[in-house]
């Protein structure tokens, strides 16, 4: 019953597909069109930016190796002519390292080839439902907290004291806390948008992740007026 009532949801939005390798697009538009999406399939970047020219998609699946125009410069131009869909790249695994550059020029999601149908369902479902966040925020360089600066292009706080690095997934913990900013956001939700349920992960590393992350971000960590715990529930991203 709550599958059907999730589904309905999705019905009717437009998913457009930029990928020129025929097996997957077959794979791939066979797939979203058995669940209701409406698809729209192009080879490369040019013929990609006249579909959204002409009509924004709900949704962008965009393969990064392309004739022409490579996803990274497509996914560029989308942000820069200030369309605010939700873009997931397709990436083959040798190119996970260039992760943060797409993240930074707008992308929101990564999905590593081969993926399983169900992965890739619940990843579109979840950028679908909180795409709205990306029209509220869109995609932030930096964050100025109290005294400490946080630069999420190089991934570093600049603080009084010194500066701290901060890893790939900390920086990916600070988007999704602000993307959320004054709202609470449970364990779960970031097991499941920043850690995609990786193995091994569980809400204990959530924590001590955060924790880590906090005494970088907070001049008195101890008694954080940022990044909060919220008993029972969470944490929250204040102030900001
Ligand atoms: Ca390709």
């Amino acid at each position: 019953m709550l599958q059907t009532q999730q589904n309905q949801s999705y019905k009717n939005k437009h998913i457009l597909i930029v990928e020129d390798e025929p097996s997957l697009v077959f794979t791939l538009q066979d797939t979203l069109e058995n669940e209701g999406y409406q698809v729209s399939v192009t080879h490369n970047g040019n013929d990609a930016l006249a579909v959204i020219a002409k009509k924004a998609p709900d949704l962008m699946l965009l393969d990064i190796m392309l004739p022409g125009m490579s996803g990274y410069e497509i996914c560029k131009k989308v942000r820069e002519d200030k369309h605010l869909f939700p873009i997931i790249m397709l990436t083959a695994r040798d190119q996970e390292i260039d992760k943060v550059t797409g993240l930074n020029i707008g992308a929101d999601d990564y999905i590593t080839k081969p993926f399983g149908v169900k992965e890739l369902l619940a990843r579109i479902q979840a950028r679908l439902r909180r795409s709205h966040t990306y029209v509220k925020t869109g995609p932030i360089s930096e964050l100025q907290l109290g005294e400490v600066k946080v630069d999420l292009i190089n991934s570093v706080a600049v603080r009084p004291d010194g500066n701290q690095e901060l890893t790939t997934r900390e920086v990916e913990l600070i988007r999704y806390l602000y993307a959320y900013a004054n709202e609470p956001v449970s364990r779960d939700a970031l097991l499941e948008h920043v850690w995609r349920y990786e193995f091994s992960t569980n809400t204990r590393t959530v924590d001590v992740h955060v924790s880590k992350l906090r005494s970088k971000i907070e001049l008195k960590p101890e008694d954080p007026h940022f990044l909060v715990t919220l008993h029972g529930v969470g944490y929250m991203l204040k102030n900001v």
